[in-house]
């Protein structure tokens, strides 16, 4: 569990957001992408051989069955080509101007929200937003070192997130104190992350999208990740607005508070794009503070560069991020 972890917010979460950028967009834009992939899955799964196999006719020894083959693989190119002029790119998200809104970043592991938002958490500090991050665990499965132990492990990723977030800006980070690999989105991780919402009044909420379960059929997304957004989401709403939800919070001391906006990274369905073109640099020098978590600090630069290009490329941008955009409506 530990080294998936690790293996996956090295190499697989990156990728996946933006594979998931560039072959999400298409099916967030309606019903007839709905129509595409019922259609390809039909085909795949069923008559894979036709598509896998060069020579289709030998395979199909019934020249009715082999037109039918071609008509279905010409019908989906035509759908392909639909598609693509259909296609829109990735919304730009632009809300920047002199607004001081509070962000709160809610993520599983130490280097889940440098992975997802660390260029847009940079643009925005520079922008004068204050951001505040609540980190669920210390990560303290996250190593293949066997001389390793989870307490020294958990101290490491702890000083590596501080680092990183200082290099951002942020303003404060607490640790929610749960451990990794185990978080389920029960009403204890809910009541932490709705502490933490009353504690820091976000106007926009940064976490992990809870329905993102594969990507791209290669890769199962951590089950801390789902948890951890599963239950960042319940508490925005309706826990952290409602005055009789974890009533003893109030009694502390803390208000309910209504989020605005949620942004989810590591989705399968991103509707917008954050520009990172400026602050790509302080990204790649925040990730690097996870030195726990990789051993090439310029094949990681150079791996989150390319992602942030290709995402970039979908809007007119040298470098961006993307996220799926929740507006709560009031
Ligand atoms: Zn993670």
């Amino acid at each position: 569990m530990d080294n998936n972890d690790k293996v996956k917010d090295e190499s697989s979460t990156p990728p996946a957001t933006a594979d998931a950028a560039n072959s999400a967009m298409p099916p967030a834009q309606g019903e007839d992408i709905d129509g595409m992939t019922n259609h390809q899955a039909t085909d795949e799964s069923l008559t894979p051989q036709r598509w896998d196999q060069p020579n289709v006719e030998g395979v199909l020894p019934q020249g009715e069955d082999i037109d039918e083959a071609a008509g279905d693989e010409q019908e989906s190119e035509g759908e392909d080509e639909e598609i693509a002029e259909e296609e829109q790119p990735l919304e730009q998200y632009l809300d920047l101007k002199g607004e001081a809104l509070r962000v709160l970043v809610v993520c599983a592991h130490p280097d889940d929200a440098e992975f997802g938002a660390a260029g847009t958490v940079a643009a925005w500090t520079k922008a004068g937003r204050e951001v505040y991050y609540a980190i669920i665990t210390r990560g303290d499965k996250g190593s293949g070192d066997p001389e390793m132990t989870s307490e020294r492990l958990a101290q490491i990723r702890e000083r590596e997130q501080r680092e990183a977030a200082a290099v951002l800006g942020v303003k404060e980070v607490v640790f929610l104190g749960f451990k990794d690999g185990e978080l389920v989105p029960d009403l204890t991780l809910r009541g932490a992350i709705t502490r933490a919402i009353r504690q820091f009044k976000p106007h926009i909420l940064i976490t992990q999208d809870p329905t993102a379960l594969f990507y791209n059929n290669r890769f199962i997304n951590h089950p801390d990740h789902r948890a951890a957004g599963l239950a960042a989401v319940d508490a925005v709403y309706p826990t952290a607005r409602d005055h009789l939800q974890f009533p003893e919070q109030l009694a502390e001391g803390l208000q309910p508070h209504k989020v605005a906006e949620v942004f989810l990274i590591q989705s399968e369905q991103p509707d917008i794009l954050v520009d990172i073109s400026e602050t790509i640099d302080t990204k790649i020098a925040a990730l690097q503070k996870h030195a726990s978590q990789f051993e090439d600090p310029t094949a990681l630069g150079d791996r989150v560069r390319e992602r942030a290009k290709e995402l970039g490329e979908q809007g007119g941008m040298e470098y961006a991020e993307a996220f799926r955009r929740i507006i709560i409506r009031r």
